[in-house]
């Protein structure tokens, strides 16, 4: 059984169907792609997931917790981590301090600040953090002012303060979108070598050269409906996959 199971999620807006009887399963530790047209209905989905829109109907487990209904912070307690698709950084901190936040409240924010006055708990924290920067490529910067950074190394910030909280799933929205060919690879790169690690992973993703570089499996949402779903080869050969992207993106 899947770690974390959409059943039969439906989501209108105003009598637009965004989602229509969406069904999905995604293994631990495997990477699992959601891909399609614009306006197929993936933010929707990835937005159903974190708390930010509640589906109609239908149901979301992760590791036996209902999350419809739960509030996005109730969520993030349950290890489930959003990447957004633009930096959610603090321009005018330096790196480390932009890590301390989410290592400081992840999971239980309350008990982790708290938790601050003692030293030894400061140091360990900071370790992490500093750990962390390190591990995206960060680590020479770590007294930069965030603002400063470019538009690469602001993502590889923030999906470091996003692996700082620890994350049993972590959800990417288009991760290398805008990214130059160096940097997209360098970010492939990096996200390979977390994924190997065996943490969970659910990505939306427009360009094919990072699905088929990252995924173990895809869903393919058209209009609100996943039309196939399988390995990236099923997915390759598809030929409803090829003719839902006619004119888009390139297979
Ligand atoms: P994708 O991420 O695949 O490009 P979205 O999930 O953003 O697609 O959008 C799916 C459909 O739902 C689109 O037709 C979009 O216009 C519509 N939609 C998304 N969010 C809202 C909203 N908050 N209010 C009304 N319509 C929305
Ligand atoms: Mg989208």
């Amino acid at each position: 059984m899947g770690i974390l199971q959409v059943n039969s999620v439906n989501k209108s807006f105003r009598g637009l169907r965004a989602l229509n009887d969406v069904n999905l399963e995604v293994d631990e530790g495997r990477v699992h792609a959601i891909i399609g047209p614009n306006g197929a209905g993936k933010s929707t989905l990835l937005n159903c997931f974190v708390g930010r829109l509640v589906p109609d109907t239908g149901s979301v487990i992760f590791d036996g917790y209902s999350l419809v209904g739960l509030a996005p912070h109730q969520i993030n307690q349950t290890g489930v981590v959003r990447v957004f698709q633009t930096p959610e950084i603090f321009g005018d901190l330096s790196l480390l301090e932009n890590m301390m936040i989410p290592a400081l409240t992840r999971r239980d924010g309350a008990f982790a600040l708290r938790g601050w006055q003692r030293a030894d708990a400061q140091s360990s924290v900071i370790a992490s953090a500093e750990h962390m920067l390190e591990d995206v490529g960060l680590a020479d910067k770590r007294h930069v002012i965030a603002g400063t950074l470019s538009r690469g190394d602001k993502r590889r910030l923030e999906l470091a303060m996003c692996l700082v909280q620890e994350p049993r799933l972590l959800l990417l929205d288009e991760p290398t979108a805008g990214m130059s060919r160096a940097d997209t690879n360098n970010t492939i790169e990096l996200l390979k070598r977390i994924a190997g690690r065996g943490l969970t992973m659910v990505i939306i993703e427009h360009d094919m050269h990072v699905v088929f570089s990252l995924a173990d499996r895809i869903s393919v949402l058209a209009q609100g409906t996943v039309i196939a779903e399988g390995e990236p080869a099923q997915i390759k050969g598809d030929p409803r996959v090829r003719e839902a992207y006619l004119g888009g993106a390139q297979l």
